[in-house]
């Protein structure tokens, strides 16, 4: 198991993590299996799509458009409602396969690490497993 650390540097926004989880699948020695990537975090998110600072964007508004402001109940107590919601809906983590020791992602699939309530220091944890599939 890898544990990657990266410090976001807004309060939103979509940061291209694929070399790094790609380093860590290189490292584990494993040439055919599974890697899970998953962020231990209730305020970010792991999502794969497409690398290209217009969609990071459009994808930052859309999930503003799902929750935008408001009076959620969770904001008594510490007024990131939104941020927990937009983590909620993108999830915390996701399964990629692993080809001959590599990710097997589509030509235009990266692997977005998603901060919704930064800036902050943020831990994703890569673990790859072998299997002969
Ligand atoms: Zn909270």
């Amino acid at each position: 198991m890898a544990e990657l650390r990266f410090k976001t540097k807004k309060k939103t926004g979509l940061l291209d993590i694929t070399g790094d989880v790609g380093k860590a699948v290189s490292g584990s020695g494993v040439k055919s299996g599974i890697c899970l990537v998953f962020a231990p975090h209730a305020t970010a998110a792991i999502i794969l799509n497409e690398s290209e600072p217009n969609l990071s964007e459009d994808f930052e508004a859309a999930f503003a458009r799902l929750f935008p402001p408001g009076a959620y109940a969770h904001n008594r107590i510490d007024g990131n409602a939104e941020a927990h919601l937009k983590s909620g809906f993108a999830g915390a983590g996701a399964c990629i396969p692993v080809e001959n020791g590599a990710l097997a992602l589509g030509t235009w699939q990266s692997v977005l690490l998603c901060e919704f309530d930064g800036p902050r220091e943020r831990r994703v944890i890569v673990k790859v497993v072998e299997s002969d599939d």
